[in-house]
């Protein structure tokens, strides 16, 4: 009988937990393999592709709406989702060519809607009213710049609010009165995680929302929840989560919207080598549900928000894409004699799929710095391709073994005397040996 009644509580126990159980961050990263509708590289996601994204959500029931159009006249969106007491505001891509988590918040959206009645997700509904808008800007998007079709930083206009981006999110967030927001961007690939040379692949800021910084309940609140989204990040990218710089700025949605009543949550989005743009889109999915399950569930109130205000700042200027140390570098346009020097060089920012451009970023003693990849090229001579080697010249180069005897000044130096390498735009024509 005792042993019977033991089996029935573990039995319960275990029923309990299924029933009831805590979605885990290695849960979220599974259902968004599984799951995910975002189906293209979000840097090449255009208005257009959105459009196609919000029809997908339509059909499986979500709220869809048009809000307002941009300076360019193409629509911007909203989507709506749960019916809770506490009001989540999301935005993405204020900037056009910051693009993640436009893709995760429709992943977001989709798996919710499908996923409804699951019991977390059924509690997350009725816990949480969440409203996003996926891309603000979207001729910035378009154009993939940062600024709208004014020319104008959105992110510069929340006091003049001279875009009709800047006023509709003023509009949206007045209408709603949302209990926390979260401004959704991307940073460059090689800012880094303090002055270590890992790349901050997910950078956070609690938002003081005043000149002092001083904290508040909703602040606290804030750093709590990036607390949480640190822990389940930790598990994928420990290491790589930085802290953004917090200096206030009174132009800035982040700050004003804060200042506003709603306390914002900054989410920027930089890369990780060699993981593409589709791994960074799970990762912004991980965290969305991992800092609304525990808004929703009320596990937020036990995360530690010293683990925020212990995070490295972010820093820059450590880390290059390119580092070729020890070059013997020959600059024929000028002179034969050769000088010893290391050379880094970094890629500019496009659309996955186009053509990196790469230039030269510093030239000289580099030791303290690090390269994403590093050449040790000492046993060669390194030839600019197009001329002088200079600071902000396109990183083309050609290498030869320093034991060949070459006429540096032949004109036709490359056919008569083929290099053993070649770097252009960030790859090996044909590689060192
Ligand atoms: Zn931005």
């Amino acid at each position: 009988m005792k042993f019977a009644l033991l089996i029935l509580t573990v039995c319960s126990i275990f029923l309990t937990n299924i029933g009831t159980h805590a979605q885990t961050p290695k849960d979220f990263s599974a259902v968004w393999e599984k799951q995910h509708i975002s189906d293209i590289f979000p840097s090449n996601v255009r208005h257009k592709d959105l459009q196609k994204y919000l029809e997908d959500l339509k059909k499986v029931g979500l709220k869809v709406e048009e809000v307002g159009k941009s300076y360019g006249n193409r629509e911007i969106y909203q989507v709506e989702w749960g019916t809770g007491k506490t009001k989540i505001l999301m935005w993405s891509q204020m900037h056009g060519d910051e693009p993640t988590a436009t893709s995760a918040l429709v992943d977001m959206f989709a798996f919710l809607q499908k996923n409804r009645d699951k019991d977390w997700v059924k509690k997350l509904g009725n816990a949480l009213t969440i409203r996003a808008v996926p891309m603000l800007n979207p001729d910035g998007a378009e154009l993939f710049s940062r600024r709208n079709l004014q020319s104008i930083d959105i992110n510069r206009d929340a006091r003049a609010l001279e875009t009709p981006e800047g006023r509709l999110l003023k509009k949206l967030r007045d209408d709603f009165s949302p209990d926390i927001g979260f401004n959704l961007h991307n940073q460059g690939s090689l800012t880094t995680v303090g002055n270590t040379p890992k790349q901050a692949t997910i950078s956070l800021l609690a938002v003081s929302g005043n000149a002092e910084g001083k904290s508040n309940d909703g602040h606290t609140r804030s750093k709590r929840i990036c607390a949480v989204m640190i822990a389940a990040l930790n598990q994928f990218i420990k290491g790589h989560i930085g802290r953004y710089d917090d200096s206030y700025n009174p132009r800035a949605f982040g700050d004003m919207i804060s200042a506003w009543g709603t306390p914002v949550i900054l989410i920027e989005t930089g890369a990780l080598y060699r993981k593409d743009e589709m791994f960074l889109v799970k990762l912004n999915f991980i965290a969305f549900l991992s800092a609304l399950h525990s808004i929703a569930g009320g596990s937020e109130k036990k995360a530690n928000p010293n683990v925020y205000d212990t995070l490295p700042f972010n820093d820059s200027g450590n880390l290059y894409n390119f580092i070729f140390r020890k070059a013997n570098i020959i600059n024929f346009a000028e002179t034969t004699e050769p000088f010893t020097a290391d050379i880094s060089i970094n890629v500019e920012r496009r659309r996955a799929g186009e053509n990196d451009s790469t230039f030269v970023q510093e030239i000289g003693d580099l030791s303290i710095y690090a390269g994403l990849e590093e050449f040790d090229v000492s046993d060669f001579y390194l030839i600019p391709k197009n001329g002088l080697l200079k600071v902000g010249a396109s990183g083309e180069f050609l290498f030869y073994k320093k034991r060949r005897k070459i006429d540096w000044t032949d004109e036709n130096l490359v056919e008569k005397f083929p290099p053993d390498a070649h770097f252009s735009n960030g790859k090996w024509i044909k590689g060192l040996k």
